[in-house]
């Protein structure tokens, strides 16, 4: 395995993390964070050193399987850990990082990423490369892994992070909020939100969840949230189970600038959720995160396109479910607008300054537009649930979605993708081919 080439300084592909365990005492008063970081990993090659990626925090000291004579250097984007003895192939190992600092967002050539000041509180926007401004990782979207995080801060506040909330425990004005996430995932998904926030049940059928959001607007996000349960049932319907153990959301008192998923969670700002549901295609977009995404995660950021571009057409199955324009409307707005704008973007391989261009997003939608007229309903969406499945908490890779494609229809489908994918001009949506 080899770097990844739209984020060539983050993540080691020598090893894999099986699982990460956090221990971090924090005062949000002073933004003080002292962390220790166990990760507990394979290697997947000899090893004379490993590297961990970390940002704007010190390293104090650092074991491999609590082995003194360890060495380790810090730049300015990650350690670099040689053990005293080198790793073996195939050989468990555990790492261990005291660290401190105040953290902060990263620079990025996506802007800044990661942990994220707000007016009381923080909360962490990691995709792509943020997740080293809280912890120590292996910072690749491919390498999934198990995650415990405990944290320990002032009383009055909530605090929401990736996984189940095992245990909340407070001492001497301290709560400790301990959280085990027994699904597989990826660093850029694993969140924490901490803010004054009241919290209650979201509604979302039978999947649990919490909302969390500042007391004064509880009104007007609740009445944009009314549509979650119908989403959910749509997206059962469409993808297949929903692959996450529970559903939150939580709702900054702060504007932010885009909502943002995580594993099991999504945020919003205040700004997004007006009480006039003018972000309710945001609403879809995030949940359907957690098929695609979350669930199926990418090997590589090329690949963004399986995320946002599946995503994207998710809001378009809400908005015919919902009432409003059908899947084929939006597509052809979307289309006519995707027409007139540049056509200098490669789908497939849009190059890591424009991998989140909002044209990889609604070509990639369309992509699965034209797909569908060629294939027909029934095996378009037997496509997408078979895909949820086969891929489920994996990784997914564009030639094997294409080679599934071709083999549950029993078209030659690689002309289409090729097409819409890796050509530079907008293909016509195409006319439907099978009548279902
Ligand atoms: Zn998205």
């Amino acid at each position: 395995m080899t770097v990844d080439p739209y984020a060539p300084h983050s993540g080691d592909p020598s090893y894999h993390v099986l699982e990460y365990r956090l221990i971090l005492r924090y005062r949000v008063l002073t933004n003080r964070l002292d962390g220790e970081a166990t990760i507990i990993a394979v290697a997947d090659e000899r090893l004379d050193s490993l590297r961990l990626d970390l940002v704007g925090l010190k390293a104090a000291r650092v074991r491999v399987d609590g082995e003194k004579r360890t060495s380790f250097r810090q730049s300015n984007r990650r350690l670099t850990v040689t053990p005293a003895a080198p790793i073996a192939p195939g050989q468990e190992f555990r790492v261990s990082v005291r660290y401190s600092g105040s953290p902060g967002p990263r620079t990025s050539r996506w802007g800044q990423v990661g942990w994220e000041h707000l007016e009381d509180g923080i909360l962490v926007a990691s995709q792509p490369v943020g997740a080293p401004t809280w912890y120590p990782c292996n910072d690749r979207p491919s390498d999934k892994a198990h995650y415990r995080i405990e944290v320990t801060l002032e009383e009055g506040y909530t605090v929401a992070a990736t996984g189940e909330l095992a245990s909340c425990v407070s001492s001497s004005g301290r709560s400790t909020w301990t959280f085990v996430d027994a699904l597989p995932t990826a660093s850029y998904l694993v969140a924490l939100y901490i803010g004054r926030y009241r919290s209650e049940a979201l509604p979302l059928g039978p999947v649990p969840g919490t909302v969390y959001y500042p007391a004064e607007i509880r009104g007007r996000i609740l009445t944009d949230l009314e549509g979650l349960p119908g989403m959910m049932a749509l997206f059962e319907r469409s993808f297949g189970p929903y692959p996450m153990g529970r559903y939150d959301v939580v709702i900054t008192p702060d504007a932010l600038e885009i909502p943002l998923e995580s594993q099991g969670m999504a945020v919003y700002g205040s700004n997004h959720l007006d009480g006039r549901g003018s972000s309710e295609r945001l609403v879809a977009h995030e949940l359907a995160h957690q098929w695609f995404g979350n669930s199926v995660g990418i090997a590589s950021w090329q690949d963004i396109w399986l995320n946002e571009g599946f995503c994207c057409y998710a809001e378009w199955l809400w908005s015919e479910e919902s009432g409003g324009l059908s899947a084929h409307q939006q597509a052809k707005h979307h289309h006519a607008l995707l027409a007139d704008l540049p056509q200098d973007l490669v789908t497939s391989d849009p190059g890591a300054h424009e991998m989140f261009d909002d044209r990889v997003y609604k070509r990639g939608a369309l992509t699965l537009h034209a797909l569908r007229r060629v294939v027909g309903d029934e095996d378009f969406f037997e496509i997408l649930r078979t895909w949820c499945d086969l891929k489920r908490h994996g990784i997914g890779r564009t030639p094997e979605f294409i080679t599934l494609a071709e083999e549950l229809s029993g078209v030659d489908l690689r002309p289409l993708f090729s097409q819409w994918l890796d050509q530079l001009k907008l293909p016509k949506i195409p006319h439907r081919t099978k009548r279902d």
